[in-house]
Formats: C-alpha cells, structure tokens, sequence
C-alpha cells in the first residue's frame, strides 16, 4: 500500500475509492474518472430516462422514477393521470436520497402525498421510483442479486460479466405493501448491511443456505423446478450491456476532460456492483449500480456481547476472490507480453470456419466460457462456435488457444475464467441503441478547451456552423436562446459550479433541434436523421480541411 503515492511507475493501481487517488500518467487504475457521480442515483435515473424516451421497450427493465424535488409536480400529475386512467392501480413508491448506499434514508409511500417533504428533501435531493411489489420469492423471502461487472474499455467497449454473484435476503417472509407493514424494512429492503441487524439473519456457511447465498445456488432451484434459467441469463446480460450503453455518454466526456487524447495517461478498467431484482415472472429489474462494490470476504460475528472477530465468509469467497483474480488475470500486461513470445493458432472459429448463427441466446451464455479453458478440444457443436467467436484484437487468446507443444503460461494452472465477454461479443445486436454515445461524441468534438466537461455558448454556436444546422427558420439568435434557455435550466438544477452546458443539457439540446427538423418521425428516428447530417457534414468539413491543408 501506497497511501501517500509512489515514485516509480506500475503497471496496475488498485485504488480503493476512486480515479483520483493518486496522481498517475501511465499503467493501468481500477477506476473510471466520473464513474461515482455517473452511477449517482440521479444521474443513472436521468440516464436511463434518456435511453427510455429512445428506446422505451428495450429500456423497460428500469422501474418508472422521478427526481425530487425537481419533478415532484410531475411525479404528483402523472401518478393522478395514470390512476385516473386505471383505478385498479394501487402502485407503491419507494423513495431514495441521491448519493445514499446500504438502504439509508430509504421509504416506501402510497401516495405521492407522503412525501417527507421538511428538511431533508431540499438539501439531500432523491428518486423516487415505482415499487416492484411482486418480486420472485425464495422460502418466502424477498432477495436481490449483486453480479460484478468489469468495465475493461471504455473506447472499444468491454464488458465481462462474473459467472456467479451473490443472493441478498430479507428476514422477514414478504407481504405484498400495505399501509401497515411499508416501515418494516426487513421484508422489504434486501440490503445485508440492514438485514444484519434482524434476529432473524443468517450467516451462511454453504452457498445455498442463510441470508446471503450465491447466485448459482439460486438458478440450481429454479432450474430444478422448470424455470427457464438460460433465459433469465440472457435477459441479465442484455440488461447489463443495455445499462453500460446508457452509461458510456458521461464517462466519456469525464474521461476526456482527464485523461485528453493524445497526452500521456493511464487507461481505466473498472469492476462494477449491479443490484438486479427478480419479478414474479423472472424478469430481471436494475436496482442500481455501484462503483465501489464491497469486495469483502470476512463478516463480523460478536464472540460475547461486545466482542467481535472478523471470520471468513465462504460465499463471499466464492465469489469475489473469483473476481478480482480474473479481472487482475484480463488486464495483467504480462499477458500481451506472453502472446508475444507464444505460438498460437488462429480462433476455433476460422479454423472450423464456421459462422456464429443468428440466434444471440441459442446455448448457455455460459458454456462458451467454460469450453473455451477446457483442456479437450470441444466437438464442433453450436456451443463450440458460440464459445469460439475471434477475441478482440487487443484480447490474448486463452490458454486452450495454445499449441499442445508451446511454453505453458502461467495461467494454464488457474482455474476457468469467471468472467465471460458480452461486449464487444454481442456488439451487433445492441449497437444500434449507441445514439447518446454519437452525441457526446459531437459535444466532445465541441468542447474545445481540454480538461472541461461543459460546452462554452462558442462551442455550442461552432457546433451549429459546422453542421449547417441554422437556416432562416432557425437563426443564430434563436441558437443562442435555446443554449441559454436549456443550460440555465440545468445549472440551476446541479450541485456542479462549472459554467457551461453540461452534456444531458447539450443531449436536450440536441433532441429539441431533431424534433424540430423531422416533426412526424418518433424520436428515435428524429435523434438519428440528425446525427447523421452532423456526422455527414463533418466529415465533409474535415475532408475539405485535409485537401487544404495538402494543397
Ligand atoms: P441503496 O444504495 O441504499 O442500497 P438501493 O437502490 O439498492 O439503495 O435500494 C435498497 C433496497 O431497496 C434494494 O436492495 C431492494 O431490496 C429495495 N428496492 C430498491 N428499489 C426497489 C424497487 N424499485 N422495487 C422494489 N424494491 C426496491
């Protein structure tokens, strides 16, 4: 441990809260920039509202929410509207103070008129979100899932997901909300470090049984009574990658203003906690992410009253120390080293010179991992192509890749990979829901001055230039308003000082001048005409920049 930083440079910092620990130019850190305030309540509220106004079918796995104080008249007239149109809806609200963790400050109401508005709403701003009051239940508990994600690249995205996660009870059997038992926290609220408390709680010493329990343990039952679990997998990681998609916009432009391209700085991998609540139906729901998920593998346990002992946590263990190693193994920049030295053969799959098939769910999302360590070369069978798809360029191929008759790497005596790629693997079927990503590109390409994260009303204006977009129905002056307009609203929304249009301001900005210019299109296709004359018309420009500069 460096708590003070450290002379000589390394080839990976884990930092313990953030990108910012230390100051660091190269090498490899375990945190994005911006990531903690990207995955804030508010902000993955806002982000996902963004993507649902796009994309409201592929974006119905978030629970409806509101921002308070700011949308508490919308919060109030939609719940009237949407009761008055159905009167057998009997919804229950559950309220969440922004920047909260371990279930503080959390409550459950009725009715939009229980909102504790004295204190604490003014100066710790929420989201409040639809109740999910039919959860799947487990020897009549209420549990949630933590799956760890890791975040490998930002810019090509990577995304791994950890085979196993952890299963979260309540301690008291689950009633659907009613007026009486909506305070009673441990039926409703899953989170250990409030379930801990309850006479009730378990602490496990197998995976299947207690309070906290693993994942697996948990699809093993379901499975055993009919449930399709290669579905729910496949809705978990569709969940993931459409949650990351929503997400990249921001980090980006943090990741700019941090580390500017071109300049000397470390790249950024990031393991991610995602709480993923089950339905009735197995539907699986984003709760939240989390940046700085508990990696612990011990728990309290008092000895004597007063007198406690940290003791081992085997389903802790089970899962995080498989996560970490897998994560340290994927970035370990000894490996490219390795891939050097090695002979390797090319991927299983030009070499059977099969095509992956259509259909994205068609095995075990999981098989292809585990084939992919087997020390037996797998029959060619749909499962072998799926498992066998080319790794990214940068990826170094795993050790069943190797040449009988090659150095054995390190690796070959480690266990099989817990984390399994999703992205780029899945790339096709999820990259037309990148358009926010092609805006922040825009407002990236616009920012101007390194190190910022706002758009200046010059930028702004040179965005409108460069892309034509004004014309006698739209003058700069009407340009200038709108910026005005939209970034004041914002600013006065934020707790963030820096003048400027932020980029959910310029996102705005954005699908107000594409509504505009293709009035009769839904919005996503509004939102994508635009970026398309943008993109067309800069590449122009840039075109026309590059024949001057030559000529
Ligand atoms: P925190 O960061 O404080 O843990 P969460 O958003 O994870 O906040 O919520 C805490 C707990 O409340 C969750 O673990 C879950 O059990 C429950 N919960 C949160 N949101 C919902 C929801 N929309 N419907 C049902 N239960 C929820």
């Amino acid at each position: 441990q460096f708590p003070f930083g450290r002379r000589l440079p390394c080839d990976i910092y884990w930092h313990g809260v953030s990108f910012h620990d230390n100051n660091i130019f190269s090498g490899q850190v375990n945190k994005f920039p911006g990531m903690m305030e990207t995955v804030r309540k508010i902000t993955l509220s806002r982000a996902m509202r963004t993507m649902q106004d796009l994309f409201p079918l592929e974006y119905d796995f978030y629970p409806r929410s509101w921002i308070l104080p700011e949308e508490l008249s919308l919060f109030v007239s939609e719940v009237h509207t949407m009761k008055d149109s159905n009167p057998s809806w009997k919804p229950t609200f559950i309220v969440k103070p922004d920047g909260g963790c371990q279930g503080d400050g959390i409550y459950l109401i009725k009715d939009p008129s229980d909102i504790r508005l004295t204190g604490s709403i003014q100066s710790r701003p929420a989201v409040v979100q639809e109740y999910i009051c039919k959860p799947l239940l487990v020897d009549k508990l209420k549990f949630d899932i933590r799956l760890y994600v890791l975040l490998k690249s930002l810019e090509p995205l990577e995304i791994y997901i950890a085979k196993d996660g952890l299963s979260r009870f309540c301690t008291e059997p689950y009633q659907e909300p009613t007026l009486k038992n909506l305070h009673q926290v441990f039926m409703h609220l899953t989170n250990y470090s409030l379930n801990i408390h309850s006479g009730n709680f378990i602490h496990s010493d197998s995976v299947n049984t207690g309070s906290k329990r693993t994942f697996s343990s948990i699809l093993c039952r379901l499975s055993s009574k009919g449930a399709d679990v290669k579905k729910l997998w496949s809705d978990i990681i569709s969940l993931v990658i459409k949650t990351i998609i929503a997400l990249t916009p921001e980090l980006k432009v943090y990741y700019q203003s941090d580390i500017p391209a071109g300049k000397p700085g470390p790249t950024c991998f990031q393991i991610l906690g995602f709480d993923i609540l089950l339905m009735k139906s197995l539907k699986p729901m984003l709760l939240e992410v989390n940046a700085n998920p508990s990696m612990r593998i011990e728990h309290e346990q008092e000895l004597s009253p007063g007198v406690f002992e940290n003791v081992p946590s085997p389903v802790d263990e089970e899962v995080k120390v498989a996560v970490i190693r897998d994560t340290l193994r994927l970035v370990d920049p000894q490996k490219k080293k390795r891939k050097d030295t090695h002979v390797t053969v090319p991927p299983k799959q030009q070499r059977l010179g099969v095509q992956e098939p259509p259909g994205l769910w068609e095995v075990s999302p999981w098989q292809g991992v585990d084939e992919m360590s087997s020390k037996v070369p797998p029959k060619p069978t749909p499962s072998v192509i799926l498992c066998c798809r080319c790794p990214s360029s940068k990826q170094a191929p795993e050790a069943s890749e190797e040449l009988p008759d090659a150095p054995k790497s390190p690796e070959a005596s480690l266990p099989s990979l817990c984390l399994k790629q999703v992205f780029p693997k899945y790339a096709k079927q999820f990259s037309y829901l990148r358009l926010v990503d092609r805006v922040a590109a825009l407002f990236i390409r616009f920012l101007g001055v390194k190190g910022t994260t706002k758009l200046g009303p010059t930028g702004f204006r040179t965005f409108i230039r460069n892309c034509k977009l004004s014309n006698s129905n739209f003058s700069m002056a009407a340009v200038d308003i709108l910026y005005i307009d939209i970034t004041r609203r914002w600013n006065s929304m934020g707790i963030d000082k820096e003048s400027g249009m932020c980029l959910q301001a310029f996102v705005e900005a954005f699908f107000c001048l594409a509504q505009k210019r293709y009035k009769s299109l839904p919005l996503r296709e509004q939102v994508s005409s635009l970026l398309e004359v943008c993109e067309c018309r800069l590449a122009a420009l840039q075109g026309k920049r590059l024949l001057w500069g030559c000529g």
